[in-house]
């Protein structure tokens, strides 16, 4: 493993970063591994099942000429800025083959403040399972490729078993490092700018206005990514400025979850009081965020800062266009409409009309779409039930969306595909987790391979599809 790790983001940006050494713990175990990951990455699964993996993540042992670091960055949260964030729980091993590998729930940093810098077990395997399926679901996200029980406890409102998470991204830049950078000064800001473009948009390196085009890249990322949320009913709960990657990816599964019922107002996280996070917020919030991330880039732009203001905000106005660009026609593909336009986008504000009234399930509505239309179930057995709307709905879709030349056995095979049937809806979640905190794995190792597929329906599953029967108010926490 020493002869594959690279230490770049220590080395080129030492002003992004303090040097911290894990302190250990005395009886680390791995609980799960991703072999799959392991391999991308070049770890063998005997690398996996030694000792010496143990001991390097779970911070007993330091490879040599490593050097571990915490990330500085500062945030804007729930609104609020706080200049001095950082990793307060997580270290950065270093890179390999180009990607981050970062410890979570190690210990205090030099950024931990009052927090002892280590992670409750249930948010880890949390993070363990939702990331993993994100992947599965073709969403950029950070992965994760071992979780780690510490044996010991961690004190919050009651004492709880300790935890690790080895997470691989892309990067961990975050809009909050921009937001720090720029407070270290121009060069500084310029060093990171640069840092980010040759790691995650080389194309630019050389191009004429190449920070401007980065900030564009970035919005061009972002968008894409909230919109992949939004068409999977992904609430990402606490989309702080420190939680938002340069790189495009899903980053922080704290007080996340998956929307059963369709209302733009859900939200899960116990400290979200005003719903600033909510569903249908997103999108929104995606501009806000962004709209930091310009102001940290003003110096970059032009010599001029009313000229630099101007140039942002051009690029950032066309976030929301591109955004709903972007999630009508993804949208429209779950609906099996090939090609939205002004003409046929109604059908996809119809349909989603229809699922707010009735508060109809989100994910199932997609499936049961596709096997109502396929006649292989009634509207009766569906989702949809009794829906007067719905019948004229689909009369609507038939007119429009069946040419000649379009097969509707194709448009619903198609459908099948990028519509999931198995989300970790929040009721199985934590039935894993309360297992698996208690030492039964069964439940989370079965769920781990259902959501490595989330597309494929099987019969045996059927119970991992249907939402709770409770529909009882769900709260999510952070991971603190
Ligand atoms: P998060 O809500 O996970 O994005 O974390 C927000 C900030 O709080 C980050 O700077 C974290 O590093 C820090 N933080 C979270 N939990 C802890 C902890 N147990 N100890 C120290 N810092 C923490
Ligand atoms: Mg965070």
């Amino acid at each position: 493993m020493q002869s594959a790790l690279r230490n770049s983001y220590a080395k080129v940006l030492p002003e992004l970063s303090r040097e911290c050494f894990p302190s250990g713990f005395k009886k680390p175990e791995i609980i799960l591994k991703n072999y799959e990951l392991g391999e991308e990455l070049g770890l063998s699964k005997k690398f996996l099942d030694s000792d010496e993996c143990l001991n390097i993540f779970s911070g007993n042992t330091l490879l040599e000429d490593s050097m571990p670091i915490a990330q500085a960055y500062s945030g804007h949260q729930f609104g609020q800025f706080n200049p001095n964030l950082g990793d307060g729980r997580a270290i950065l091993l270093g890179e390999i083959k180009n990607l981050d590998i970062q410890l979570k729930g190690i210990g205090q940093t030099p950024f931990s403040r009052r927090g002892d810098g280590k992670s409750a077990l249930g948010p880890v395997l949390r993070e363990y399972i939702i990331s993993e399926f994100m992947n599965a679901a073709g969403i950029p996200t950070t992965r994760a490729l071992l979780a780690l029980k510490t044996n010991e406890n961690v004190i919050r409102d009651t004492e709880l078993p300790g935890g690790i998470l080895a997470r691989v991204a892309n990067s961990h830049i975050r809009i909050g490092t921009f937001q720090y950078a720029a407070m270290q000064g121009n060069e500084v800001l310029k060093k990171l700018a640069d840092y980010s473009i040759k790691r995650h948009y080389p194309e630019l390196k050389n191009a004429d206005e190449r920070y401007l085009k980065f900030f564009a890249a970035v919005c061009q990322s972002q968008t894409k990514l909230v919109s992949n949320w939004m068409n999977i009913g992904f609430i990402h709960g606490v989309m702080n400025t420190d939680n938002v990657t340069i790189s495009g990816e899903t980053i922080d599964y704290g007080p996340c979850a998956f929307m059963d019922l369709y209302d733009q107002k859900t939200v899960f996280s116990s400290i979200d009081y005003a719903g600033r996070y909510c569903y249908g917020n997103q999108p929104a919030i995606l501009v806000w965020n962004l709209s930091k991330l310009a102001e940290a880039l003003i110096p970059l732009i032009d010599g001029e800062e009313q000229r630099s203001i101007e140039k942002l905000t051009e690029v950032l106005e066309l976030v929301m266009p591109s955004y709903e660009k972007y999630f009508y026609s993804e949208m429209g593909k779950k609906l099996g409409i090939d090609s939205i336009s002004q003409n046929n986008m109604y059908l996809v504000k119809d349909y989603l009309k229809i699922l707010d009234s009735n508060s109809i399930d989100f994910t199932l509505s997609f499936r049961d779409l596709s096997k109502i239309l396929k006649k292989t179930k009634s509207i009766e057995d569906s989702v949809f039930k009794n829906t007067s709307d719905f019948k004229k709905w689909t009369e609507n879709w038939i007119i429009r969306n069946i040419s000649e030349k379009a097969n509707l056995k194709d448009i619903t095979n198609q459908m099948d595909l990028i519509n999931p049937c198995y989300i970790p809806r929040n009721h199985i979640i934590e039935d894993a987790l309360e297992n698996a905190v208690n030492g039964d794995m069964t439940l989370i190792n079965e769920i781990l391979q259902i959501y490595k597929n989330p597309f494929d329906e099987n019969e045996d599953f059927e119970i991992f599809m249907k939402p709770s029967k409770t529909n009882a108010p769900y709260v999510t926490f952070c991971g603190t």
